[in-house]
């Protein structure tokens, strides 16, 4: 299909891997980004094997792999230290390819930073609002400038403004949690290779090192929505986890507070559609998930590959959006509801459910897990 001119909101991990796909089959674009400035800050990112397998489609695989870090094997701990379960992912390794890596979100924007046109990125630009016309749509900028195209795409994140217009019924689903990620230079704390995740009652730890010398971690807790702490993080965290087993306490008070941010944590129930005549949406803007199945950037990479494919194959725009959702809405609405559930499983605090949600785990056949993880690990290409 010819399209003259597509428009991008958003130069997110989504925004940019679709801006690049679509020029590497000949497509104009333009992207319009809120931030005036896009720079080499993150914590860290799992990347799944499926997040590879789609970027192999644009030749960015092997310089992500190098930039990220291989994850060899996964451990899952109590509180008090006692090991749960202990999963290899050579399996997973041997039979998709890759190893689930860990990277740095500041390095992979740049990876796709450096690939994409700059002069078609037009950083400082909110998008505000669109209007849709016969043949074409017209986005409406923050500074008053309007820009016409065949197609819109909000890949403009979590809180998207094309989402909140297209269905402005669409409501964010608190998690119940608040998550807390930082990076410290103490990888020497755990092993190399080790994703490492200790539950707790109604809260939760995990951490991997980066391979740069870098260690990230995340903590997540029940909490009501809104409570953003500025001051003094670290030492509210050190509080809540005190007397957690190793490496916890130790990771958190070599964390600068100036390398720890919170999110609290929403997703929303799935949509039918992600389209309308000109519009559509991609990443987090179509499909809130909660970070629990670390499928978030994969799932977001993936719709960027297909849907740049779906307009390649299709004759017509709406043929091509068809396309598009018949191979993505399925999958990502049970990775959304199966995130969903494993956070609440993760954040149990009845005394008496924690224990039997720790039996389950440690019981759980460990080729029941691989099993699983193959499978929302897999990347199926339409070109
Ligand atoms: C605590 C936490 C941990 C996570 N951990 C993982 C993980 O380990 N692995 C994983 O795969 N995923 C993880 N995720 C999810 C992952 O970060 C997201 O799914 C992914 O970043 C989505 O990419 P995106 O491009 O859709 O959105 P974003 O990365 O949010 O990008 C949206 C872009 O749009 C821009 N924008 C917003 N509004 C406008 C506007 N009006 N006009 C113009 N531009 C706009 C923003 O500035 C931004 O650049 C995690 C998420 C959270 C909250």
């Amino acid at each position: 299909m010819k399209l003259r001119k597509v428009l991008i909101a958003g130069a997110g991990i989504g925004g940019l891997t679709l801006g690049i796909a679509l020029q590497r089959l000949g497509f104009e674009v333009e992207i319009y980004e809120k931030a005036s400035k896009l720079l080499p800050v993150g914590w860290g990112l799992a990347l799944a094997p499926n997040a590879l397998l789609a970027l192999r489609q644009i030749n960015l695989d092997k310089s992500v792999l190098e930039a990220g870090h291989k994850v060899c094997w996964v451990q899952m701990k109590t509180w008090q230290g006692k090991i749960l379960k202990e999963v290899a992912l050579g399996a997973l390794e041997e039979r998709l390819g890759n190893s689930i890596i860990t990277i740095n979100r500041g390095c992979l924007h740049q990876i796709l930073l450096a690939v994409f046109s700059e002069s078609r990125l037009h950083i400082g630009n909110r998008v505000t609002s669109y209007k849709q016309y016969d043949k074409q749509v017209v986005l409406t900028l923050e500074n008053g400038q309007e820009v016409e195209g065949d197609l819109l795409i909000g890949a403009d994140g979590i809180h998207s403004i094309v989402r909140r217009q297209l269905f402005p019924y669409t409501q964010l689903h608190y998690s119940g949690y608040t998550a807390w990620r930082g990076l410290c230079n103490s990888s020497n704390l755990l092993k190399d290779g080790t994703y490492l995740s200790i539950l707790g009652h109604g809260m939760r730890f995990g951490c991997t090192p980066l391979g740069d010398g870098t260690l990230c971690w995340y903590a997540t807790y029940l909490t009501p929505p809104g409570k953003a702490i500025v001051d003094h993080r670290s030492a509210l965290l050190l509080k809540r986890y005190q007397n957690w087993c190793f490496p916890v306490c130790e990771i958190i008070a070599s964390t600068p507070d100036s390398s720890i941010i919170q999110t609290d944590v929403y997703d929303a129930d799935p949509l039918v559609t992600w389209s309308d005549q000109h519009v559509t949406l991609l990443g987090d803007a179509a499909h809130p998930m909660t970070p629990d199945m670390n499928q978030g950037a994969a799932s977001t990479i993936e719709d960027a590959i297909i849907l740049a494919d779906s307009l390649q194959l299709s004759s017509t725009l709406q043929e091509g959006l068809k396309l598009y959702e018949s191979y993505r809405i399925k999958r990502n609405s049970h990775i959304v509801k199966q995130s969903r559930q494993s956070g609440q499983m993760e954040h149990i605090k009845n005394p008496l459910l924690y224990s039997l949600r720790n039996v389950v785990y440690a019981w759980t056949p460990v080729e029941m897990l691989l099993k699983q993880l193959i499978i929302v690990s897999k990347f199926e290409t339409l070109l």
